[in-house]
């Protein structure tokens, strides 16, 4: 038997929308039997997140830079440092984010727009390749962001698995997961993990994705504070939201509600190893 009845694989309590009542945030999650991994960002709320960890026993930790951010070689040694920490079961959240290239030429009697996007693409690539080799050195899973760039994540990833014969050591989860049945199977068969957020409540778009998956294979998250689930749409998002997640993936799925619990909180373990 677990532990927890919940855990909510993906949240951001280090984020300051939490700093008026993190404490009480908290409290709720250990009242409600919930755990959480607490994301990092940056290498400032990478320390937070394991700050979190060390105080709270329900709260877990993650270290990495988001692909959207702008990285030094010295943050990474830092980073390095970081995820050695016991509470830390996961790098990232990394990985490659496409949505937001620019439209216009920064610069243009310097560079041209297809050079500066190739640029941006590069610098989010050498990252990703940073934090994975980091998951590697110290054995942990993946937390990845990958936003309009799967087909560019599953090539990274099953070159580095291939050429370094690493098999699935090298291993993970897809945050967030939007990809379709196709997608979502090429992860499946590097033997990622996908998560599944808020917006499952409100949009279809995730069902076949949900249904198809194996029941090993797919966990429950809040990416609190952001797209809070119905019916909390629209206010700030927090871990024990992840209830109504847990819900709608049993409901999608037509499965008994807690057996799908159960099998969530499994496969979090599984995955993060705590
Ligand atoms: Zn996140």
């Amino acid at each position: 038997m677990s532990q927890y009845d919940y855990i909510d694989i993906h949240s951001h309590l280090n984020f300051e929308n939490f700093d008026a009542d993190r404490e009480a945030v908290i409290a709720r999650l250990k009242e409600e039997n919930i755990a959480t991994i607490t994301v990092g960002t940056s290498v400032a709320d990478s320390k937070k997140a394991i700050e979190l960890a060390e105080k709270y026993d329900n709260v877990y930790a993650t270290v990495g830079i988001h692909p959207t951010h702008d990285w030094s070689q010295a943050e990474f040694v830092e980073l390095d440092t970081l995820a050695a920490h016991k509470r830390v079961v996961a790098i990232g959240e990394c990985g490659l984010d496409f949505f937001r290239l620019p439209k216009e030429a920064t610069n243009p009697a310097e560079m041209s727009l297809a050079d500066e996007i190739q640029q941006i693409k590069m610098h989010q690539g050498q990252a990703f390749a940073r934090h994975i080799e980091i998951a590697l050195k110290y054995d942990k899973p993946l937390m990845i962001h990958c936003r309009n760039a799967y087909e560019e994540a599953i090539s990274i990833i099953s070159a580095y698995q291939k050429e370094h014969k690493l098999g699935h050591k090298l291993r993970g989860n897809m945050h967030f997961f939007a990809g379709n049945v196709e997608v979502a199977k090429k992860f499946l068969e590097l033997g990622f993990t996908l998560s599944f957020a808020g917006p499952i409540t409100f949009a279809r778009d995730y069902d076949e994705v949900i249904k198809n998956a194996p029941a090993g294979m797919i966990m429950s998250e809040t990416d609190s504070p952001f797209a809070a689930p119905i019916p909390f749409r629209g206010k700030r998002n927090e871990p024990p939201f992840v209830k109504e997640i847990v819900k709608k993936i049993a409901e999608i799925r037509g499965e008994d509600f807690e057996t799908v619990q159960k099998q969530l909180v499994a496969n979090a373990r599984k995955t993060f190893a705590f």
